[in-house]
């Protein structure tokens, strides 16, 4: 009987199974410690068997094949916290009499470009928080059974929400306990690694408020039981502080922007609610804004320096997806540091903190014998600076370099994206509080 090759499109065409060596100037095995200089790491398969100066190279590994880059930096392949992997879909249609018969299909192969795009950034690990149909899900197992070549997937398939709320026309809108414990379980049922909740109102969704919360903290608490339960993690998009607060006390373990949007819309941020959520070790993004610095008075301006200092563990969850194109991946690296965020912290947020955040603590984000060899080579030293990672000589995922797609430069401030979502935001913003000054809901 014939057996099925499938074809192999965009990686390595070498066996997974032959073991290599990578060298470079430096490894930095781990952000936050010193790099190794005339490094090397030895793959076997799809994990990393040893790390160490070439010098100290086994005997047993003398004879591998080996690739090396002088001048370079070797470092943990980087991880996206927070995409939306099929939002490509909703910017583009296809062309044709009726475009709606095509939606799922067209979520999917809009997240593949997606992931693709991301990887070719060297982002290694994806975390979806978002993603309607079950896309990343799919696009997970797709990667995972050599279907495509991408990057690791981590799938919360669509966002938990209340009838109306943010998100809702993703598709796991849910008013009850009752209706939470199904929709988990479903969730469960078709695969995901964790559940994604929207504790607030958004900014994209008409006629949802951010600085208001959607769901109890009974609620909320609930989820995260059903979640934990099943071996899942959880985060929440949440903007306004009332949200934030809820979401901390049912015990969620990561907040998605963060942005202490108070009831008058204006950012205040509560102190004491910080230290809380650093003290739990609850994960936090604040997204990088498109433009720096901020626009006056705006609510997704990074508090990241403030939370950091403070002790939250700060995650590289840039929302690509609702950023576009997912090369602003790296610009958002970039913006963590203007905004005041140490550079090697920028990198523990984007490999180890961000790992820890995705459930892949002791698989991914470290360079280390037993985890998976995911990692990226920089032609400069990022430690010097961010720039480096905007020119990469390799990306190694899962033992297997990945061959990457041109990649569709970000163009921060004058993007069409980037320019519509800051208007977008503006706008809706100016608009609630409008509402708000129309109809008071504490008339004075
Ligand atoms: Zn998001």
């Amino acid at each position: 009987m014939p057996s099925l090759t499938l074809p192999d499109p965009g990686l390595d065409p070498l066996p997974s199974a032959t073991p290599r060596i990578v060298s470079a100037a430096r490894v930095i095995l781990a952000a936050g410690e010193p790099p190794v200089a005339d490094g090397a790491v030895v793959i076997d398969g799809r994990h990393i068997v040893w790390t160490g100066p070439g010098s100290q190279l086994p005997h047993d590994y003398a004879d591998l094949p080996r690739t090396d880059h002088p001048g370079a930096t070797i470092l943990p392949g980087l991880i996206e916290t927070h995409a939306h992997l099929g939002s490509y879909a909703s910017r583009l249609t296809p062309d044709v009499p009726d475009p709606s018969r095509h939606r799922a299909a067209w979520t999917a192969l809009s997240s593949v470009a997606t992931a693709r795009q991301l990887a070719s950034v060297g982002v290694t690990t994806v975390q979806s928080l978002g993603s309607p149909y079950f896309a990343d899900v799919a696009l997970r197992e797709a990667i995972a059974t050599g279907l495509g070549a991408g990057p690791r997937i981590v799938a919360a398939g669509p966002q938990l929400t209340t009838t109306g709320g943010h998100a809702w026309s993703n598709g796991a809108e849910v008013d009850s306990v009752t209706d939470i414990r199904r929709a988990v379980r479903r969730h469960h049922k078709a695969g995901t690694d964790l559940i994604k909740v929207m504790a607030t109102g958004g900014f994209m969704t008409a006629r949802t408020d951010p600085w208001k919360a959607q769901f109890t903290t009974e609620e909320l608490r609930v989820l995260v039981e059903e979640a934990h339960r099943l071996g899942k993690h959880t985060a929440a998009h949440a903007h306004g502080t009332e949200g934030i607060r809820r979401a901390v006390d049912a015990g969620v373990d990561y907040i998605a922007h963060a942005s202490f949007i108070g009831e008058d819309g204006r950012t205040d941020v509560d102190l004491e609610l910080i230290d809380r959520i650093a003290e739990r070790g609850i994960f936090v993004d604040t997204c990088s804004p498109p433009t720096r610095p901020p626009v006056e008075g705006e609510t997704i301006s990074p508090r990241a320096a403030e939370l950091f200092q403070r002790g939250v563990r700060l995650v590289t969850g840039h929302d690509i997806g609702a950023v576009l194109p997912p090369s602003a991946y790296t610009f958002g690296l970039k913006q963590l540091e203007a905004s005041g965020l140490p550079r090697v912290e920028v990198l523990r947020a984007a490999t180890s903190t961000a790992a820890a955040a995705a459930g892949l603590a002791g698989v991914a984000g470290v360079l280390a014998p037993g985890y998976s060899a995911d990692l990226i080579v920089a032609a400069g030293d990022p430690l010097a600076d961010l720039s480096a990672l905007d020119s990469l000589l390799e990306i190694v995922i899962a033992g297997r370099t990945f061959r990457p797609d041109p990649v569709i430069p970000y163009v921060p401030g004058s993007g069409r994206h980037a320019v519509d979502r800051t208007q977008d935001l503006r706008a809706a913003r100016g608009e609630a509080l409008e509402r708000r000054r129309r109809h008071p809901v504490h008339p004075a």
